[in-house]
């Protein structure tokens, strides 16, 4: 039997480093389920299509493909057969995705495409409704949280680091925005499953975090 670890919380919390991380410690199935939204929305961008356009959107679902691929020890996301890896971070992408995201027939075909992808093994699946949407029955579920102010720090010095050119307040007031976008929509917002365990981050170090997600999941995995 496979079991799923769900991490959810807000962008710019450490989610991703730290998953990727104790994903290799514990040799779990890592999936960023934020990548997937990434990838819908670079392909409804390269075809210009507008989140109000419903009957595109649902036009360019139908034969979608987004796979999440290993390459040496980093991330590789191939959209429809293109490598994307690059294009889904950038700023225009981090502006608009929350937008794509909110679309319900968007959101019903990344939930099965993440349902499916529990058959690889066991997995640890972080995004925003994992524990509360996409897998309510997870083994562990833990939600990761930081100030706003604490996530775009993060975020910026993130950026300034893969060579995107970006100031601090437009990163934080892109941030907030999300923020807004993500906890207020009707479907899935993001928000605390209440069997989850909460983890504030804002005064933890990468490696504090990482060794406090083992804990918990080898506690939640015994039980
Ligand atoms: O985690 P990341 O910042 O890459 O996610 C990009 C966007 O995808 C989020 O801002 C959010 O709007 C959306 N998302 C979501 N549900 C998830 C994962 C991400 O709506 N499970």
């Amino acid at each position: 039997m496979s079991f799923v670890v769900a991490i959810d919380g807000p962008a710019g919390t450490g989610k991703g480093t730290v998953t990727k991380i104790v994903s290799e410690k514990l040799n779990l199935i890592y999936i960023d389920t934020g990548a997937m939204y990434r990838a819908v929305t670079v392909k409804a961008l390269n075809n210009s299509i507008q989140p109000e356009e419903i009957d595109k959107i649902e036009e360019i679902l139908r034969d979608i493909s987004i796979i999440i691929k290993r390459k040496d020890d980093k991330q590789q996301i191939l959209l429809d057969g293109e490598d994307v890896t690059e294009k889904i971070r950038t700023p225009e992408v981090d502006n608009l995705v929350s937008r794509y995201a909110a679309i319900k027939q968007v959101r019903e075909k990344m939930t099965a495409l993440q349902r499916e992808m529990k058959r690889e093994g066991n997995i640890i699946m972080e995004g925003r409704d994992i524990g509360t949407v996409v897998f309510p029955d997870a083994d562990v579920k833990i939600y990761l949280d930081a100030t706003i102010e604490e996530r775009a720090k993060r975020r910026y010095k993130q950026n300034i680091e893969k060579g995107i050119n970006c100031n601090y307040e437009e990163v934080l007031q892109s941030l907030k925005e999300r923020h807004i976008l993500e906890t207020t929509r009707k479907i899935a917002p993001l928000k605390q499953a209440e069997d989850a365990v909460y983890l504030d981050s804002t005064n933890l170090s990468i490696e504090e975090v990482v060794k406090k997600i083992i804990e918990i999941i080898k506690m939640g995995v015994s039980k």
